[in-house]
């Protein structure tokens, strides 16, 4: 797929299966990253962006359901269930909240890659079209990670980086504390609404951006944060 690799987090807990799968992942030329419980598979969806989810119904630490209720609180990663036969009901209740398909166990390796072909096929996100953002002198060069501002290069962390690439990836769209605590740090970190308000003001720091007078980044007071738009781009989107 465009040379790019594509990587599937797999939480399941049972150490047999889990490396059945990621040498049978591995060997299509997938990267693979594992969970045995969901809180960790949770946090590695949100540090390492996988392409794709296959999620085993039956976790230590919570039911597939609950997982897959939370992931997509901020996340349309597809997801693929692992279903035992005999559980038509909480198949269904998988897909109802929020998974994309199920694979029933015992299942032919065949058939999860066709599965995976299909989903990632249907659902995957589309890597941004664009190579970069360029708007009111800022501008973004996805590839390079490199920003600068009217022509200047500006030097972020990568939580910075984060942090801009999501406000510029919804323009003009508020987004919420939560939302953005839970793609920069992860979950657990979700009300930690201080390491936000710090990062934004060092990120405006280094775009020259005046909170009381914004050029780029715009406080929602209470709510969250948005791109200052130009009129041109508004009502676009
Ligand atoms: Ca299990």
């Amino acid at each position: 797929m465009n040379g790019l690799a594509i990587s599937i987090l797999v939480v399941e807990d049972e150490a047999q299966i889990r490396k059945f799968l990621r040498l049978s992942l591995e060997a299509n030329n997938y990267i693979v990253h594992e969970a045995r419980l969901g809180e960790v598979g949770l946090e590695l969806c949100a540090t390492e962006k996988p392409n794709l989810v296959i999620l085993d119904l039956g976790l230590p630490d919570m039911d597939g359901k609950q997982f897959i209720m939370r992931l997509r609180e901020w996340s349309g990663i597809p997801i693929i269930v692992l279903s035992v036969r005999a559980d038509e009901v909480q198949k269904v209740a998988a897909l109802d909240a929020g998974a994309n398909d199920y694979v029933t166990k015992p299942f032919g390796i065949s058939e999860l890659m066709a599965r995976i072909r299909v989903v990632i096929r249907d659902h995957g996100e589309p890597v941004s079209t664009q190579a970069t953002f360029d708007s009111k002198g800022l501008r973004i060069d996805y590839a390079a990670r490199e920003v600068s501002v009217d022509g200047h290069i500006v030097h972020l962390t990568k939580k910075e980086y984060e942090l801009i690439r999501l406000l510029v990836d919804a323009p003009g769209q508020v987004l919420t504390h939560q939302q953005i605590l839970r793609q920069v740090w992860g979950p657990a970190q979700q009300n930690e609404t201080h390491y936000l308000r710090v990062l934004v003001g060092q990120l405006r720091n280094k775009l020259g951006d005046d909170p009381s007078n914004p050029r780029f980044i715009i406080t929602v007071q209470g709510v969250g944060y948005r791109l200052a738009i130009p009129i041109a781009l508004q009502g676009s989107q």
